[in-house]
């Protein structure tokens, strides 16, 4: 008789190395934070395990362009499992955790299976903050995950097409409200409005161009706020050229499921709501691991990043309040996930050695942002701001550079470059089956 196995394989099974005896690392969430800490750890003598709800890896920063169908989900999303593919002492498991008993040092999952651990690493990013503005959570799209781009671009494509439909019987008028005027805002408003010029011009849609409103509103005086001046005002002016309609000092009160109210009592029926007005760790296993949590939500740490006073128990990234000065905190940004992840690693291997660990040091690379094609706006630490096209050319190659994934990276570069100079083309499919996914 033939064994199935020995006939489907040509090489024996490789034999999985004994680490039984290594101390067990545990990661919770592989987003930047966590993929850091992990590769930190790939050449040492421990075992990692890597838990994430999600079996890949979001890289964040480019899901706006999912959601506008510039690009497909699978070029900013990459298997966590592939990335340490060839490392023998990194493992994935896939699930959610929603608890941590330090006592006992192990972490408990949604389905009740325990870990347990000698160094816990907690990196599990942020959500989406609605501040309690009635309806807000329910109706309007935040831009999170991979499942809300795919939504939202469902939402905005499907709202288009309606539109279309009933061009010759009804014509209706479309509102597309972004709130909030941050990196998050401003991109996706830019993308939002070129999508729109694109299915009018190029898939030829019945719309008035006058009757599609793309309107961000914010509560502050300006976009962009944690740039420089001058790069808010460059922002704005190319946001007016590209037809965006911004207001300030607006500030949202509730949202229903066609409609968006404001604080002066307009009410006006939208299309979609985009959220894109803060991040909070309330609500996520940040606000869990401690009795008394940080800012937002997010977890405590020292200046070496341990957890309270544990010398065993770490954060990092969006889920940690990692002190930059007397009570003043380093940003929810990519740069200091990465930072700090490195330098949990390193803490880590430090203390097996039997050395002292050192405080977390981070090195400021300077903040950009992008507005749509050849506008962008990047801010040097101390230094100038470039703006226009190369700040644009900046932005693309940055980006591509820390995308996770080779066939990613090409993938995303040779999209790129066939949409300028095919400019507009892009996978504007809708796939409807995500409304409810998380
Ligand atoms: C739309 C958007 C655009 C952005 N653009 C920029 C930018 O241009 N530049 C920049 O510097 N920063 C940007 N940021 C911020 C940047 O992406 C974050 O600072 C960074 O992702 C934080 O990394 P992290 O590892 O802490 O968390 P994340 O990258 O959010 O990863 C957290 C991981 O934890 C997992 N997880 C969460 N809870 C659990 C749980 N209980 N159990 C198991 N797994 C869990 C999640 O699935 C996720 O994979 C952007 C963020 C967003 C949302």
């Amino acid at each position: 008789m033939i064994n199935l196995d020995m006939a489907l394989s040509t090489k024996p099974a490789p034999v999985q190395p004994d680490l039984s005896h290594w101390p067990h690392v545990v990661i919770v969430g592989g987003g930047f934070g966590g993929l850091e800490v992990a590769r930190g750890l790939v050449d040492k003598n421990v075992r990692v395990t890597i838990i994430d709800r999600h079996n890949f890896h979001t890289f964040l920063p480019l899901l706006y362009q999912v959601a506008t169908a510039m690009l497909e989900p699978a070029e900013v999303a990459y298997p966590i499992r592939t990335v340490f593919g060839k490392a023998p002492n990194v493992r994935f498991r896939h699930g959610q955790v929603s608890h941590v008993d330090h006592e006992r040092q192990v972490v408990v999952l949604s389905d009740d299976a325990e870990l347990a651990y000698d160094h816990l690493v907690i990196a599990t990013g942020a959500t989406a903050a609605f501040f309690g503005i009635p309806g807000a959570s329910q109706h309007a799209i935040p831009l999170y995950s991979l499942a809300d781009a795919r939504r939202l671009r469902n939402r905005l494509l499907s709202a288009l097409e309606h539109a279309d439909a009933v061009a010759d019987t009804a014509p209706i008028g479309l509102n597309f409200v972004i709130v909030g005027g941050g990196p998050t805002g401003v991109e996706t408003s830019g993308a939002l409005s070129e999508l729109i010029k694109t299915v009018i011009k190029r898939d030829g849609l019945k719309l008035d161009p006058t009757r599609v409103r793309v309107i961000l509103v914010d509560m502050a005086p300006r976009l962009l706020t944690p740039f420089p001046e001058k790069a808010s005002a460059y922002a704005l002016k190319e946001l007016e050229r590209m037809g965006v309609e911004v207001e300030f000092g607006r500030s949202v009160v509730e949202v229903e499921e066609h409609a968006i109210r404001f604080a002066d009592g307009e009410r006006l029926r939208v299309a979609a709501v985009i959220w894109a007005a803060g991040v909070t760790a309330n609500g996520t296993l940040a606000s869990d691991v401690q009795d008394k949590t940080g800012p937002g939500g997010r977890v405590r740490v020292n200046e070496f990043l341990q957890i309270a006073d544990r010398t065993n128990a770490w954060a990092v990234g969006d889920s940690a309040a990692i002190p930059s000065g007397d009570n003043t905190f380093y940003p929810q940004l990519a740069p200091v996930a990465m930072q700090s992840g490195r330098h949990v690693a390193a803490q880590i291997a430090r203390q097996l050695d039997g050395k002292a660990v050192v405080p977390f040091k981070f090195r400021d690379k300077g903040i950009m942002a992008t507005i749509g094609r050849h506008a962008a706006v990047a801010t040097l630490p101390k230094g100038p701001t470039v703006k226009g096209t190369l700040g644009w050319l900046a932005w693309l190659g940055l980006h591509l550079w820390y995308l996770v994934g080779f066939r990613n990276k090409l993938r995303v570069m040779i999209n790129w470059t066939w949409r300028y100079f095919d400019w507009p083309s892009g996978p504007r499919l809708i796939v409807a089956d995500a409304e409810t996914a998380d």
